[in-house]
Parts: structure tokens; C-alpha cells; sequence
């Protein structure tokens, strides 16, 4: 018999899963507000005006297709280590830090775990209750074991942050504990400056692994901005690991451009981690693509489509506030009763809304709106178009 026969099949990943569903549904009023994508008043996904004009460069270029390095291309590599610590960081000017172009922010998280799990094989992973549905599988597929730190409080809305701080000073030494540096999935809901140096203290006391996954920088409040946490990390003095993604910021889910960035003591130290870390590369995917790559560095070391971009990274921003708000009115217009103004402080593309699994469940069997069970919508799949309707949805399903 086939070597297969027996092989079951795996549940649906749940949020792509929704994406089949949505798809498959054929009423024109749906919405889809499953997926964290960034999606224009339109509707569409953008194709950013400074991505198209580096694009086009270097298709008229017409570069040959060599491999690149195993890390990757030395330009993309240091633009974006610039872009996360700051072009004059002192980290940078010692040579402490090591960056290696991977395959989006998953790539570079799960290099970082096999990378991790080489370095520290008995060490239990943290992540925040709740994460990003894929953090928990990633580590553990690296073979670690998966435990939660606190992190939500759903009376509040915000974060239990005495819960969180309590739940680090309990790890065992030599933890890795995974923090979102900003915008967090699937709550929106952020710690402040002064609790991350709370939280650094604790992981400098508590002697734990800090990996920062930053996979929305510049949605929140700014570059610069989102990058506190990584500020407050760069000068602790601490070792460190930064997970970076470019999918959303530049819209460029498909290209698959990421990075792992990881933070030694001294420079000699970085450059033998990062031959360790090209081993654990060579042996997965040997060397990362070019295009996604070379398009992030040309657009970030060209001073006018730098600019370009940030000023469209913005509006992205700007748009995600104003739907934020809007949403807010529309259901506040509609006599709602429950005060939704959380939602506005909510930061990044998620707004966890309190929704029920079963209105969850009534949204998208009466309504063709689409959302995660544990009631996240992606408040950048909203537009002035589709709005009315999904505050209509909303509205009923309180009922
Ligand atoms: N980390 C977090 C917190 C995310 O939300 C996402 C994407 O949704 C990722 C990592 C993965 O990013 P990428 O699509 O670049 O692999």
C-alpha cells in the first residue's frame, strides 16, 4: 500500500483558512477582515510608488541571476540594520550587530530558533498570551518548548502588565522570551517607553534572551518611533535577537523580505555567530532571493525614494488612524451601547474588538464579513466603501 495511507490531514491554518472560505463565499457585500494585510481605500493591495520605480531600474538593468551570499546582499543587510537601531547607532559603529537577509519576518524568526536551539538546547521559549498564531508552532517546530507570559487584559483593553513583569521574573535563567517591538498581533495593544525599560531591567536581572519581532515598523507612530523598544535594548548592553519584516511596510508580502539581526558583545563575537548562523542558513535554504532584497535597498539608500517611501508608509499609517476613528463614530451613530473608543488606542494594523466566537460566527454567516474567531479584525482592510456595511454587520451581531 501507498506510504501515505495513513497519513491524516492536518487541521486548516486557521487564518488562510479564511481566506478560502472568504473567497468561496459569493455574496458581493463581503468583507474580509481575516488577514493581516494592508489593503488601500480601494481595496487593493498597493504596489508602492518608490518599490515600482526601483523595480523598474532594475529590470532595465537586467541584472544576471548569480546566488547571493548566504546571508545576503551586504547593502540590504546594512540598510537594515540602519533602519532598526538608527544610521549613527553605536552598536553599528563597534560592529556588534549581524544581520542576515531573510525569507520575511517567519524566515527570520525561524532561523533565529534553529539557530537558538544550537546555541541553548534545553531553553523554553515565551511568547505573549495571546501572539501571533504562528509564533507558538515556529519555535516549537525548532524544538523548543512553548510556554505563555501574560500579556492581555481584556477588562482593560490593554496590556496586565503587572502580570506580564511577575510571569519574566518567574523564568528560569536563560529564557528566550519573544516581545512584538510594536503593534502588536493579534491585540493592538502596546506596552509604553517606561514599561519596556521595566521589561529590560527585568530580562537583564532575570539574565533571558530577548527576541524582538518587529514586524510593523513605521504603523504605529513613526520609523523612529516603533523602534523604542529596540533603542532601549540597543543600550541595555544586552545580547539580543531582532526578527524584521518588510511584507507589510513595503508591501511586499510575496517577495518574501525579511531579516534576522542579532547583537553580540563585541564585533569578534558577532563574526563568529554569524558563521554559525550561516551554517544553519546553508542547510535550510542555502542563500536568500535576490529581487525583494535589492528593491528594499535601493529604495532605502536612494535619498528621493527613501522619502517617497516613508511619505507612503505615512499615509498608510494615517489611513489605518482615520478607519480606526471612523469605526469608532459609525458604530457609536448606530446606538451602540458598548464604548468602542479602545479601538482607536489600539496600534498597528489589529483591533482585538471583544467580538465573540458566536458573533464572530453570525458576522460572517449573515453578513459575509470575515473575521478571526478570537474577534481580531484588520482594521486596514477597512476603506470609506466597505465601512457602512461592516458597522452595520457589527451593530446587528451586538444585538
Ligand atoms: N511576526 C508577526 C508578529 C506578524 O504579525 C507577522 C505577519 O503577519 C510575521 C511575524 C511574519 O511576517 P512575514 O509575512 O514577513 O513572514
Amino acid at each position: 500500500s501507498s506510504i501515505f495511507a495513513a497519513v491524516e490531514m492536518a487541521p486548516r491554518d486557521p487564518i488562510l483558512g479564511l481566506n478560502e472560505a472568504f473567497n468561496a463565499d459569493t455574496r458581493a457585500t463581503k468583507v474580509n477582515l481575516g488577514v493581516g494585510v494592508y489593503f488601500t481605500d480601494e481595496g487593493k493591495i498597493p504596489l508602492l510608488g518608490a518599490v515600482k520605480a526601483a523595480e523598474k531600474t532594475r529590470i532595465e538593468a537586467a541584472p544576471a541571476r548569480g546566488y547571493q551570499p548566504i546571508e545576503g546582499a551586504a547593502a540590504y543587510n546594512n540598510a537594515v540594520a540602519a533602519l532598526l537601531f538608527g544610521k549613527d547607532s553605536a552598536l553599528l559603529a563597534n560592529g556588534q550587530t549581524i544581520t542576515i537577509e531573510a525569507l520575511g519576518g517567519t524566515g527570520a524568526l525561524k532561523v533565529g530558533a534553529d539557530y537558538l536551539k544550537r546555541l541553548l538546547p534545553n531553553a523554553t521559549v515565551y511568547i505573549s498570551d495571546p501572539s501571533w498564531e504562528n509564533h507558538r508552532a515556529l519555535f516549537e517546530s525548532a524544538g523548543f518548548p512553548v510556554s505563555n507570559y501574560a500579556y492581555y487584559d481584556a477588562a482593560t483593553r490593554g496590556v496586565n502588565f503587572e502580570g506580564m513583569l511577575a510571569d519574566l521574573r518567574q523564568m528560569p535563567a536563560q529564557s528566550i522570551v519573544v516581545l512584538h517591538a510594536c503593534c502588536h498581533n493579534p491585540t493592538g495593544a502596546d506596552i509604553t517607553a517606561a514599561q519596556w525599560e521595566q521589561v529590560v531591567a527585568v530580562i537583564r536581572e532575570r539574565n533571558l534572551i530577548g527576541f524582538l519581532d518587529m514586524a510593523y515598523q513605521g504603523f504605529a507612530d513613526g520609523i523612529k518611533e516603533d523602534a523604542v523598544a529596540l533603542d532601549l535594548f540597543a543600550a541595555s548592553g544586552l545580547q539580543f535577537l531582532v526578527s524584521s519584516s518588510f511584507s507589510k511596510s513595503f508591501s511586499l508580502y510575496g517577495e518574501r523580505v525579511g531579516a534576522l539581526t542579532i547583537v553580540a558583545s563585541s564585533k569578534e563575537e558577532a563574526g563568529r555567530v554569524m558563521s554559525q548562523v550561516k551554517r544553519v542558513v546553508r542547510t535550510n535554504y542555502s542563500n536568500p532571493p535576490t529581487h525583494g532584497g535589492a528593491v528594499v535597498a535601493a529604495v532605502l539608500s536612494s535619498p528621493e525614494l527613501r522619502q517617497q517611501w516613508e511619505d507612503e508608509l505615512a499615509g498608510m499609517r494615517l489611513r489605518i488612524r482615520e478607519m480606526r476613528k471612523s469605526l469608532v463614530e459609525k458604530l457609536a451613530a448606530r446606538g451602540v451601547a458598548q464604548d468602542f473608543s479602545f479601538v482607536i488606542k489600539q496600534r498597528g494594523m489589529f483591533s482585538y474588538t471583544g467580538l465573540t466566537v458566536e458573533q464572530v460566527e453570525k458576522l460572517k454567516t449573515d453578513f459575509g464579513v470575515y473575521a478571526v474567531g478570537t474577534g481580531r479584525i484588520c482594521v486596514a482592510a477597512l476603506n470609506t466603501k466597505n465601512i457602512d456595511y461592516v458597522a452595520d454587520a457589527i451593530t446587528a451581531v451586538l444585538k
